[in-house]
């Protein structure tokens, strides 16, 4: 009867053993600052089905900056994202759920203040809506797939599009392309 804990007790900590053992030391990762936090169980970059949370669940989950964009429509004050200037290559996710929203190869530099880029990653990236507070006639755009608030939309921007994405730098969270990459090239490298 007292066979099967002992067995756990004995042998347990040596099967840990040789796992830890057999992994090669493991540098720690500084490059990528990820905005993923434990409270947050919908954060995936790779999980497609949409998000619906009610506002006080949001409130429990992101940082009090993201909610207050992400969540009740907030405008960062222009200049201020580290990502208005920023031009390292990789993409750019929602902060609140992790959806690909836009590459940084339709980044472009256009003095308003905000990180701006002429189109998403794909069309069901964003969704739209007329916005007509602060007595404008604006189009709000926000995450397709947790439908937070990103910015505006507007019909100055360069070509092909024609298209200027005026987003938040708060709800944006960066992955720097090597990354990707590495991963790709490690996935498909006996295949
Ligand atoms: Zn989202």
């Amino acid at each position: 009867m007292h066979i099967k804990p002992l067995f756990t007790l004995l042998f347990a900590p040596m099967i840990f053993c040789q796992c830890s053992f057999s992994q090669p030391p493991q540098k720690k990762s500084s490059a990528h600052m990820d905005n993923t936090n434990n409270k947050n169980k919908v954060y995936s970059r790779s999980d497609k089905s949409k998000v619906v949370l009610s506002d006080e669940e949001w409130k429990k989950v992101l940082p009090e900056d993201v909610y207050y964009i992400a969540r009740q429509k907030g405008t960062e004050r222009p200049w201020s994202s580290k990502y208005e200037k920023f031009s390292d290559v990789g993409t750019y996710y929602c902060a609140a759920c992790g959806n690909p929203l836009f590459r940084s190869d339709t980044k472009f530099e256009s003095g308003c203040g905000w990180p701006s880029f002429y189109e998403p990653v794909t069309k069901g990236s964003i969704i739209y809506a007329p916005d007509n507070t602060a007595g404008m006639e604006r189009t709000e755009v926000m995450c397709g797939r947790c439908k937070s608030h990103l910015g505006h939309v507007f019909e100055d921007g360069p070509p092909p599009t024609g298209l200027r994405y005026c987003i938040n730098g708060v709800v944006l969270d960066f992955e720097k392309a090597a990354a990707a990459d590495k991963k790709f090239k490690e996935e498909n490298k006996n295949g």
